[in-house]
């Protein structure tokens, strides 16, 4: 996909699956097997802009739905009284 890494210049990468949280306003949707393409060299983690459309497009239906709650994680927030 890449020619080089756009952040260290190297060009060694590894196409990897990988969970993707979307978060938006404050909902969230785990992705698991996501695929992603690591840079081997710095780590670096690219998505296809596809892939990030398909989330997004899933996170919304979801929602539109108003249903399958399964599909959401809640982030607990640390409440220091
Ligand atoms: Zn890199």
């Amino acid at each position: 996909m890449h020619q080089k890494c756009n952040y260290c210049g190297k060009a060694d990468y590894e196409e990897r699956k990988t969970p993707y949280l979307y978060s938006y306003k404050g909902n969230y949707l785990l992705v698991s097997d996501t695929p992603v393409e690591i840079c081997l060299n710095c780590g670096m983690l690219y998505y296809e802009a596809k892939v990030l459309k398909e989330i997004e497009r899933r996170f919304f239906a979801i929602q539109k739905e108003g249903g399958e709650a399964e599909q959401f994680i809640e982030i607990p927030m640390m409440n220091y009284a």
